[in-house]
């Protein structure tokens, strides 16, 4: 084995999803639709592999399908009110991983510092770690919220001073991940604006996450950092067919950026995935298309998907309230954390060991009541696991029927 895959073989993926699929359960595990993309990128997809054009069986261009990267550019180009030039600020990528992978790959030394906010997507931290980078983790620390109101993901906040304190000689690069998964926090602009600060001041990177960029709840606006003084030339923004067209199994990821970051990426990409499904590509390239000829319009999916997701992300709250265990409001994602700490029903008496608390409780759970949801002390490093092994994840992205069915197990729950 390679030194640098050394304490990087467990995945919390690998496990819960494995775990989910061998008992009977309701899954509000891993985050995916129970639920078809809209018509219009499965007729898109159909018709790329069924239709005339047999090149679309083929490999098309390396960095990415040309239809694809300029409706990209194009699209985020009038978002970012930035010229993107498809051939040199985009790259198509085998999901949002890829491009994740590419950016620590291509821009982060042996001995650099990466700066990672807590909780974060879980890959982050073995990412950095595989091209010898060394992960230095800033918590968001939560706030007690007013009396009566329950708490929100917005509740949970930088330190600004903390922050600051973190960015060395030796930090190369941020990540950050608005709307962020799992706590559903998305940074309000002044939060930007103190991160890009540091960036600027002190000439790091910043790997900004935008997989969940639609999916903002209760009139929150999502912002690019990419957009905010001084960060486009030093800004990769990474996206996911996955989350926007609700279409996780095809794998369409890209980034965007300066060409003096990007043709890092490019290095990486030629040299690993190479390029990436033909077909799928089109079908996304005409998801966009028809986006954006439907921009902020009522019929345009990117409007109509978040306020399907705010409904049945009340729901949720409702059930786990009305069981006592206690929600944490999502303001953006398909995911919401609640505290198990007040659950009014029943627990085993786990015997104390290594594991985190919620991990054990969640396999307890998905093994004898068949709901299963993911531990959030995956989404922490070693040092703080334990500080946050009251909680879990829940994914909602999920047909009535489902979220029906996970509600009755936590009601009948003795
Ligand atoms: N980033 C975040 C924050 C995610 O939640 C996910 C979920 N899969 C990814 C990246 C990876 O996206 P993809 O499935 O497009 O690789
Ligand atoms: N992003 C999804 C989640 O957080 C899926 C992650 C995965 O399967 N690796 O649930």
């Amino acid at each position: 084995q390679a030194q640098r895959l050394e304490g990087l073989d467990k995945n919390v993926w690998v496990e819960f999803v494995k775990l989910a699929a061998t008992y009977p359960t309701v899954n509000l595990g891993q985050g995916f639709p129970d639920f078809s993309p809209p018509d219009f990128v499965k007729e898109a997809f159909v018709k790329a592999v069924s239709g005339e054009n047999a090149m679309l069986h083929q490999y098309t261009r390396v960095f990415g399908h040309p239809a694809l990267v300029t409706i990209l550019a194009r699209f985020f180009g009038k978002l970012l009110g930035q010229d993107i030039d498809p051939l040199t600020n985009v790259m198509v990528t085998v999901g949002a991983y890829e491009a994740l992978f590419c950016c620590f790959q291509a821009l982060v030394d042996s001995g650099d510092e990466v700066i990672i906010i807590e909780p974060y997507f879980d890959c982050y931290e073995p990412m950095v770690k595989m091209a010898g980078g060394t992960p230095v983790f800033i918590p968001l620390r939560p706030k007690t919220p007013a009396p009566g109101k329950l708490m929100s993901s917005g509740d949970w906040q930088l330190d600004p001073a903390e922050l600051a304190s973190k960015f060395t000689r030796r930090t190369k690069a941020i990540v950050l991940n608005s709307p962020n998964n799992p706590l559903g926090k998305v940074f309000s602009k002044k939060e930007m604006e103190i991160i890009a600060d540091l960036c600027v001041k002190h000439d790091v990177l910043c790997f900004s996450d935008e997989v969940y960029e639609w999916l903002v709840y209760d009139g929150k606006k999502h912002i690019r950092i990419a957009s905010l003084p001084g960060m486009w030339d030093r800004t990769i923004t990474i996206g996911s067919a996955g989350k926007t067209f609700s279409a996780t199994g095809w794998k369409v990821g890209w980034m965007f950026g300066p060409d003096h970051l990007v043709k890092h990426l490019r290095t990486v990409h030629q040299n690993c995935v190479y390029h990436c499904p033909t077909a799928a590509q089109e079908a996304v390239a005409q998801g966009f298309q028809r986006e954006f000829e439907h921009y902020g319009k009522p019929e345009s999916y990117f409007v109509q998907l978040p306020q399907e997701l705010q409904q049945k992300r009340d729901r949720l709250v409702q059930s786990l309230l009305a069981v006592g265990m206690k929600p944490i409001i999502p303001e953006g994602t398909y995911f919401l954390i609640a505290d198990l700490s007040d659950f009014k029903a029943e627990v085993p008496n786990l015997p104390d060991c290594e594991e985190p608390y919620d991990s054990r409780f969640i396999k307890w759970m998905i093994k004898n009541k068949g709901l299963a949801a993911i531990p959030v002390s995956a989404f922490y490093s070693t040092a703080q696991k334990r500080n946050f092994d009251h909680l879990i994840r829940f994914c909602f992205v999920k047909e009535e029927a489902t979220l029906k069915a996970a509600e009755d197990i936590l009601q009948q729950w003795k």
